[in-house]
């Protein structure tokens, strides 16, 4: 039997020994961390950890150092939408611990190679829990759209639709994506947990001042002027975050894989840019600009430098970080729409 009092005595010890086991972990007791099953050691190889592409792979290592060996599946000017893996990179989703990737359709091709190489990591959807932007019936891939259509629950498609998976370019996403790894590779090895939070701090604390500064270049940019025409439909969390309006897009499609638009719709949005006054539209590092350069030629626009939508660029570029990207895609379009 449990007295009234005795309750009182194993909730006041268990709370000693939750204080005891707080200051253990916080004195760096790795002992305690180790009596937990399965938890990986800080003196085992690094944490093994896949990125799908490359603005990933640069959280991931800001986050994870020399305490994760990372491989990052699309290397910087790929494209994630249309790509295709080759063995070896197979074999490292094979043997990774952890696979971080965007998810909602961004990487079409992920899950017929996780499961054709037996992979048992663990898989952190970065899109899960944001704030999600729907597609329209039109961009949405056909299989997804249809679920969507077929859902009983007339008007409330969207809640379980297809949506954007271009997070990225919204930086307050970012902020959650650096958070959300750094819980990752904590859970996954707890004794570096210390280390996972110190790198993720000071990177945090740059995301949020990379925020302020494109809202203030933003800022010299008259309203009216913030109208973005782009090759695919990559900047809708841009254009939500930091007021910008997408006139359109020459594929018509949130990925790459959609064909040329038809005369009809090169017709179209050749009005529509003429009919805003943009001075200027972009094209991207993962598309091939011809497209945007004889749309620009037909509207009597400029065709502005591309824009680093969905990969960073190559090492010697200014678009090498996803810090860089940012601060180098704001310059482009502020200075191209200023025109
Ligand atoms: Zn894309």
């Amino acid at each position: 039997m449990t007295s009234p009092s005795s309750r009182h005595r194993n909730g006041f010890g268990g709370l000693i020994a939750r204080l005891a086991i707080i200051a253990l972990v916080g004195f760096g007791g790795s002992w305690l961390a180790a009596a937990q099953v399965g938890a990986r050691q800080t003196d085992d190889a690094p944490l093994k950890v896949v990125a799908t592409f490359s603005i990933l792979g640069d959280w991931v290592q800001q986050v994870g150092r020399d305490r994760v060996e990372l491989f990052t599946i699309v290397g910087a000017g790929g494209d994630a939408h249309t790509f295709d893996p080759s063995p070896e990179q197979v074999a490292q989703i094979a043997d990774a611990d952890i696979i971080f990737e965007i998810g909602s359709d961004f990487e079409p091709w992920l899950n017929d190679i996780v499961a054709s190489s037996g992979s048992s990591a663990t898989r952190a959807v970065l899109t899960d829990g944001l704030d999600l932007i729907p597609l329209s019936g039109e961009e949405a891939h056909s299989e997804d759209a249809e679920q969507a259509q077929a859902s009983p629950e007339t008007g409330e498609a969207h809640d379980h639709g297809p949506v954007d998976p271009h997070i990225w370019h919204d930086v307050s996403n970012a902020t959650a994506s650096v958070e959300r790894i750094r819980d990752e590779l904590s859970a996954a090895e707890p004794t570096s947990a210390t280390a996972f939070a110190a790198n993720a701090g000071p990177y945090l604390q740059e995301l949020h001042g990379l925020d302020g500064e494109i809202r203030q270049q933003v800022g010299q940019l008259p309203e009216d002027r913030r109208k973005l025409v782009t090759s695919h439909d990559t900047f809708a969390y841009f254009a939500r975050a930091y007021g910008f309006e997408i006139i359109g897009t020459a594929l018509g499609s949130v990925s790459t894989e959609a064909g040329d638009p038809s005369a009809r719709q090169f017709i179209e949005l050749v009005e529509q840019i003429q009919a805003t006054g943009v001075p200027a539209i972009f094209a991207e590092n993962v598309s091939n600009p011809d497209l945007m350069q004889s749309i620009a030629d037909e509207a009597g626009v400029t065709l502005a430098p591309s824009l680093y939508t969905d990969a960073l660029g190559p090492p010697d570029s200014t678009a090498a970080t996803y810090i860089a990207l940012i601060r180098t895609n704001t310059a482009t379009i502020v200075t191209a729409l200023a025109g």
